[in-house]
């Protein structure tokens, strides 16, 4: 079903930056310099293959449109952040830390969230994560490939996500691991919770 796109979506991954992965606007704070690279980079990703795993675990139309949504409002979020109408960046890091709890514990519950409900949780996580992509824009030569660049390279974690949940769920022994897996991007964020307060 999403396997020609999963390809697409590879290549896509391949080209772009890698950089772009990693949020990096706490460089200036000192303290958030050391850990903002490694730290927000893993967030980011965690938090975008459990976009995708949401996605699997919900299936049908659900696999397509609870990444959309993240991505539609990621790019907008992107904006604000470009255009810095949002500057409190303390508020959008505890978002994105937000959205790495939830969205795992979210997968460890499976299924038993309403997908209208994930879309509405899903969207302000995007708008959190495109805020802290769009602050990064203005280091970056070119903003619209740079802005390509993180709606490709998240699009293909969403996508690198649904094919984890896709074939995870399909035995239970998988499916249990996977819910485990939620619990501990779960407390990896609780963890990063407690590392910024
Ligand atoms: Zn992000």
């Amino acid at each position: 079903m999403f396997n020609k796109n999963f390809f697409i979506f590879l290549t896509c991954l391949l080209i772009y930056p890698l950089p772009v992965l990693a949020h990096s606007f706490f460089g200036k704070i000192g303290f958030f310099d050391g850990i903002s690279h490694p730290v927000l980079g893993l967030d980011h990703f965690l938090a975008m293959i459990s976009v995708g795993i949401l996605s699997a675990q919900i299936g049908g139309k659900a696999i397509w449109t609870v990444p959309l949504t993240f991505v539609a409002i990621m790019t907008i979020g992107g904006l604000f952040g470009f255009l810095l109408i949002i500057d409190e960046f303390y508020f959008v890091e505890i978002g994105i830390i937000l959205s790495v709890i939830l969205l795992g514990f979210g997968i460890s519950i499976e299924k038993k969230i309403p997908a209208k409900l994930i879309m509405v949780f899903v969207g302000i996580f995007g708008l959190f994560h495109g805020i802290a992509h769009g602050l990064e824009v203005p280091a970056a030569a070119n903003p619209i490939l740079f802005v390509l660049g993180f709606i490709c390279g998240t699009s293909a974690l969403h996508l690198f996500g649904v094919a984890i949940g896709y074939f995870s769920i399909k035995t239970a022994i998988s499916s249990i691991l996977l819910r485990f897996t939620g619990i501990t991007f779960g407390i990896y964020g609780i963890y990063l919770l407690y590392l910024i307060f």
